[in-house]
Order: structure tokens, then sequence, then C-alpha cells
């Protein structure tokens, strides 16, 4: 598949790389409908954020449709559409059960750092893309809503609501 790859700071290239797998019973494939170009992309390919490394695909929001789900994967199926948060959220761990999904102990990327994708694991900015705790790091599209307008939705609903805010009780 083609995929933003980050190649160094002032370096990127459009790039055939692997499809993604399940790694994990948790995981889930989504195909990539539209993403986006960030302001944080911005200064990763400047090299302003050292975390990331060469060979990183890029890219942390996206609409897309799930091709693949896990065996732990319970509440998503193939063929959803759904919205790719940048945050990743696992559920179970205490931040995740106090509303501070920013700040989830998953494993997946690093233990208290929410944003992972185009981070610390694969992005968005690909045909594909691996999505970790699916049945909480993704969302189902409500039907009837245009892909545009779900584009709108994709960075500022996860991002704000999981980043700068506790949900309600
Ligand atoms: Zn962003
Ligand atoms: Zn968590």
């Amino acid at each position: 598949m083609k995929a933003l790859v980050y190649q160094g700071p002032g370096k990127k290239s459009w790039t055939d790389v692997p499809q993604p797998v399940l790694l994990n019973p948790s995981d889930a494939i989504v195909r990539v409908d539209t993403t986006t170009i960030c302001g944080t992309d911005l200064h990763i390919l400047k090299g302003d954020v050292p975390a990331v490394q060469e060979g990183r695909i890029l890219g942390h929001e996206g609409v897309g449709t799930v091709t693949e789900v896990g065996s732990g994967v319970h509440d998503l199926a193939v063929g959803d559409r759904v919205i790719i948060s940048c945050i990743k959220s696992c559920g179970h761990c205490i931040n995740c059960r106090s509303g501070l999904y920013s700040h989830c102990l998953g494993e997946e990327g690093v233990a208290g750092i929410g944003w992972v994708f185009g981070h610390l694991i694969d992005g968005t900015q690909a045909e594909y893309v691996r999505v970790p705790y699916a049945d909480n790091s993704l969302y189902k599209m409500p039907d009837g809503s245009s892909t545009p307008r779900r584009s709108c939705f994709r960075t500022f609903c996860p991002r704000d609501l999981k980043s700068a805010s506790r949900p309600a009780e």
C-alpha cells in the first residue's frame, strides 16, 4: 500500500510500505477513506518531535471503513464506517476508567501517552491503518452523514473530548 513516511527532519516520502496486520486481539484494520494534515504533522516534519522516528507513517486523524477485526473486538464489524481517534484508549486502565484517555496506560506505543498514531505507532496518512484497542479507540459513524461532514468530526471531537475534558459521569 502507499503511505506518507517520515524520513527525518525536512524529509518525507509517499511510498510503498507493507499492509498492516492484526498484532493483538483488540486490534482492527481500517481502510482510510479520508485523512488530514494537522499542524502537529508540520512540527514533526520539521524535526520538532524527536519521539517520531524515521520510517514512521504519519497522520493521526481519519475516517475509514473497518476491514478486519481481532478476536477480542466485540463492538465493531467489517464494513463499519468509523472515526479514528488520535488518542488510543484501552478502556480498562485506571486513567481510562477515570476518563483520562490521553494518559491511557495501555502498553501500545508508550504507557501513559494517549496520542500514538503517527507518533509512536504508524498513522493514518496511508491506505490502511492498524488501530489498537479498537472497541474504545474507534467511533461508529451514524448513517446519513456525508464523508466531508464526518471529516469535520474526526479530529475535533476525539481530540478535544479525550484530551481536554472528562466525559460526563
Ligand atoms: Zn492533530
Ligand atoms: Zn487505558
